[in-house]
């Protein structure tokens, strides 16, 4: 290279492999909902012939929002900017809201932030997890759900799952009457002193317990078996309720607690063993910091769609691993196939990893993405092409606009979650 070239290239004004860098010449949302959840994937096009990438900024209770923050805030901030220093645009969009760390505008960024590494690992020919420093494993082990209005159906799905490879499944079973969490509802609904679906914590405990003791005994001591509290229960209790569980060897249990009670996971810690997962609802990446440090968790369960993107995901990775908790990245339906592919591509490159959380793409939603994350035998693997390895078919994700196939409560509030309360009227945490 020529002493010119080298001080563009110090300059920034060239990229390293001696192309122009490429300007951010357009960002724009694509919304779809190919499978009853509302997706949002945020596109960035640059200055150069066929060169973009995508991103998931997927916050579906809230979808609007987050376009109106990416359309309106985001690409204004970033039309003409350069797309090589990744983390450096990350922290002026982190700050230039001010007021920071709220969902909304984190998922904007996310989407901003993994569109970046998609465009970087397309301009070096790459998949993202080699930009990283390549694969320490070859799959990530993976954990799908089963569910059931009896402990017999939701075992008998357990089975079933088994049966297709995986070594690890959430079993979830619905309380007769009341209004579950992961689980269909059976039994007549149990009337409360306000109208709409109940939840009472102790009858959602003490089924809880049969249940795993069931899928341990009927399943066995070698299958990994999880269970979501989805925040539902008090803090004392979700100590006793650890306590409880410590005998049938949880994989983990999650969300225990609530984000505003996360300084009990110390006195759970102090009472059992019980390997503890968290973080699907924490907005900030700073949240992890206590729980990390002082160990008391076992698995960081980050929506990385929501915290920030890939950038912030791998940080606290790294974090995780010098105190031996690892990775469990948020993986349900709502985290669009972009987002899957980040999971994965972290999945293979943290040395920290944990498991997998896995949701199946049903047709509409790989008519929409072609290139989804595979699955087999229970191991999620990332695509080896460039950049997540996904392309989006814009016509096909407008043939599932936002309310394609919602009904009732979904579609009235907009995507939104209803309300559930105790039997005297009390709302719940959900
Ligand atoms: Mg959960």
């Amino acid at each position: 290279m020529t002493r010119r070239g080298l001080l563009a290239l110090g300059a920034g004004l060239v990229s390293a492999r001696a192309l122009p860098t490429p300007k951010i010449k357009e960002v724009s949302v694509i919304a779809t909902e190919p499978a009853g959840v509302r997706l949002i994937v945020v596109k960035i096009t640059t200055d150069q012939d066929g060169l973009y990438g995508y991103g998931c900024a997927t916050f579906t209770q809230r979808a609007d929002a987050v376009v109106v923050a990416v359309n309106n805030y985001l690409r204004p901030f970033l039309l003409g900017k350069p797309t090589d220093n990744i983390d450096d645009i990350w922290h002026a969009c982190y700050a230039s809201s001010y007021w920071r760390n709220g969902p909304v505008l984190n998922n904007a960024i996310s989407g901003v932030d993994m569109a970046l590494w998609d465009i970087k690992g397309r301009q070096a020919g790459m998949p993202v997890y080699e930009l990283l420093g390549g694969k320490c494993r070859e799959g990530a082990d993976c954990y799908t759900h089963a569910s059931g209005r009896e402990i017999s159906e939701t075992l008998d799905q357990a089975r079933q799952i088994l049966a297709r490879g995986f070594r690890n499944v959430r079993v979830q079973v619905d309380t007769p009457g009341m209004e579950g969490y992961g689980s269909a509802h059976g039994g007549t609904p149990i009337t409360g002193l306000r109208p709409g679906p109940v939840f009472e914590s102790q009858p959602y405990m003490k089924r809880a317990l049969k249940l795993l003791d069931a899928a341990r005994t009927q399943l066995g001591d070698d299958v990994g078996l999880l269970h979501d509290v989805h925040e539902r229960v008090t803090p004392i209790e979700a100590v006793r309720f650890a306590k409880e569980m410590e005998r049938f060897n949880l994989f983990f249990l999650e969300d225990v607690l609530s984000p505003e009670d996360i300084d009990y996971f110390r006195m759970i810690r102090q009472q059992c063993a019980t390997q503890l997962a968290m973080g699907e609802l924490f907005n900030s990446p700073h949240e992890w910091t206590p729980l990390i440090s002082g160990r008391l968790i076992d698995f960081m369960r980050m929506h990385v769609s929501q915290t920030g993107g890939l950038t912030p995901a791998r940080k606290i990775a790294a974090m995780g691993e010098q105190f031996g908790v690892r990775t469990a990245w948020h993986g349900p339906g709502d985290v669009s196939p972009i987002g899957h592919a980040c999971n994965a591509t972290l999945d293979v490159v943290c040395y920290n990893f944990g498991i997998q959380e896995y949701s199946a793409f049903n047709d509409r939603t790989r008519e929409v993405f072609s290139g989804c994350p595979r699955c087999e035998n229970g191991y999620l693997y990332p695509n080896d092409a460039p950049g997540w390895g996904i392309e989006v078919d814009e016509r096909a994700a407008a043939k599932y606009p936002f309310g394609y196939g919602e009904s009732g409560d979904r579609k009235r509030l907009n995507g939104g979650w209803g309300e559930i309360r105790r039997r005297d009227g009390q709302i719940i945490e959900q």
